[in-house]
């Protein structure tokens, strides 16, 4: 599979705001690589997850372009969703079982496959200890999945997914950093061949990325690879 065909990402001198106060990102440019992991860090409030909306076409760029294999995201509408799966930072589960919640990525997806992804993601023993194991209504247990737990159910979801770019929001939330580790080696391992932009607020697991983004202010302050850093 030639997933290189639709895996290219550009900002060309983006520049956005959501109102007419001060710029969010301020003439920006950067690549992202089919086959590249891309780390993009940055303080809180700095933008990372408005340049997630704006690949998936969500917002548009006030000045520049935001592309897609040369294919401006803002014109390309549901289609997108063909090529690019998306962790957001505050996922939606559905009023259904923790399994149909994980099935969502791929409804032709096994028992076994969803059984595999949940693995994955440090979730199976849990799912498993629940009343109704992975057949417990969400509904239910909303409550006692923590805000890390439900990232975790909706990151399994996006690994069931088969766009060639996959954009995660910090996927690792409230893991400690073994852990946090191990998930990220085994959530690389399977995206393998895809351009990945995984944002993130700290710097642990930056070694797997190939390429650093740092952005503060409005602008990339740094774009190389962790041993440049
Ligand atoms: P965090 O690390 O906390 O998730 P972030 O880097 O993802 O932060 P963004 O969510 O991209 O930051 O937000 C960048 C700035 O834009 C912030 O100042 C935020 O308040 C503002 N902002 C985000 N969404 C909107 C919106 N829909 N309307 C107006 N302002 C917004
Ligand atoms: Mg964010």
């Amino acid at each position: 599979r030639k997933v290189e065909e639709f895996s290219k990402v550009e900002f060309e001198n983006v520049t956005f705001q959501y109102s007419v106060e001060g710029n969010i990102l301020n003439n920006i440019s950067f690549t992202l690589e089919p086959n590249k992991i891309t780390a993009l860090l940055g303080p809180s409030g700095s933008g990372k997850s408005t340049i997630l909306k704006l690949i998936e076409g969500v917002e548009a760029p006030k000045q520049g372009r935001v592309t897609i294999n040369n294919i401006e995201t803002r014109i390309v509408g549901d289609a997108i969703s063909n090529v690019v799966s998306v962790l957001n930072q505050k996922p939606y589960l559905f009023d259904t079982s923790v399994l149909n919640n994980i099935r969502l990525g791929n409804p032709k997806a096994s028992d076994d496959e969803v059984v595999k992804v949940a693995k994955m993601v440090e979730l199976h023993d849990y799912i498993e200890s629940l009343p109704q194991g992975y057949h417990t209504p969400m509904e239910e247990t909303g409550v006692r999945f923590s805000g890390g737990e439900r990232q975790r159910i909706a990151l399994a979801r996006v690994l069931l997914q088969f766009t060639p770019i996959v954009i995660l929001d910090e996927p690792t939330v409230g893991l400690d950093s073994i852990t946090e580790r191990k998930l990220l080696n085994t959530i690389f391992k399977v995206l393998e061949g895809k351009t990945v932009l995984w944002i993130t607020h700290h710097l642990i697991g930056s070694e797997m990325a190939d390429q650093i983004l740092f952005l503060d202010q409005g602008k990339i302050i740094m774009d190389g690879t962790h041993n440049e850093l």
